[in-house]
């Protein structure tokens, strides 16, 4: 049967690649953008912007009223604001984590409303193998990608008896428009450390997500499913 799946910041990156992947399955797919418009023929734009919860709850208004409750939640919208600790603003931590952790939250508030209605549904959360190992410049992210997990793991307890799973991916390093802006020195030095030598594509990181969502994972909840490489292991 076709899902009403939301994939927030589905209209490029991971997000697309994700959306793309229930597509390909049959589903009713939903992705938020901030002004961009549907990506293609099929996806559902929804103009949503995480920080600010009227626009989250319009958004799901409007999904609901075109593909019913959503079934499966993919929290995915993201963003980088990379500088070392002492020169890293109250604003610039704080902008982080509203977007990538509080903004998973307001999602998923309104997301488990309808779930626990149905009594089913699934909450897949996009963290960062860099919520796991830190890493230099990114104190912000990484804080908000390991607080993904705390997050989810705790959804998983709260929700688990009504049929609901929450589930994390932790992808590594993906070529995309965000790893673009790193230099080519840190894409280098990157690489060296990776034991598969090279970036995953975007259509990796959402087959995770497909298998997290399917029937086939409906007794995995709480997890963290690493697609990196091999670069986080031993986390
Ligand atoms: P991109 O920079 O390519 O895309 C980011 C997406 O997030 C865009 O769709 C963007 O929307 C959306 N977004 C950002 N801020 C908001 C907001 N306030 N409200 C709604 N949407 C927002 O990133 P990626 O595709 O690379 O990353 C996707 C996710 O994967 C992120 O959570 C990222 O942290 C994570 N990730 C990425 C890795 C990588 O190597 N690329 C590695 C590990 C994790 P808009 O187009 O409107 O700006």
């Amino acid at each position: 049967m076709a899902r009403s799946v939301l994939v927030t910041g589905g209209n490029r990156g991971i997000g697309l690649a994700i959306a793309r992947a229930f597509l390909a399955q049959g589903d009713k797919v939903a992705v938020t953008h901030r002004g961009s418009g549907s990506p293609e023929a099929g996806l559902l734009g929804v103009t949503c912007d995480v920080t600010d919860g009227d626009s989250v709850a319009a958004a799901f208004k409007e999904i609901e009223a075109a593909h019913g409750p959503v079934e499966v939640l993919v929290a995915n919208a993201g963003i980088t604001d990379d500088t070392l600790l002492l020169r890293m603003s109250e604003e610039q931590f704080s902008r982080v984590l509203d977007t990538n952790l509080t903004g998973a939250f307001r999602v998923a508030k309104v997301a488990a409303r309808g779930m626990l209605r149905m009594r089913r549904g699934r909450l897949v959360f996009v963290s960062s193998v860099v919520g796991m190992l830190g890493s230099p410049g990114q104190a912000n992210y990484a804080a908000s990608k390991a607080g993904l997990i705390g997050f989810a793991r705790s959804l998983a307890r709260e929700l688990g008896s009504r049929g609901i799973t929450a589930n994390v991916v932790a992808p590594g390093f993906v070529a995309t428009d965000m790893t673009d802006q790193l230099s080519d020195e840190r894409k280098q030095e990157i690489l060296g450390q990776v034991p598969l030598a090279r970036y995953a594509q975007p259509e990796e990181v959402a087959s995770a997500v497909t298998f997290l969502a399917s029937e086939q994972a409906a007794y995995v909840t709480g997890a963290v499913l690493p697609v990196d490489g091999g670069l986080g292991m031993g986390h």
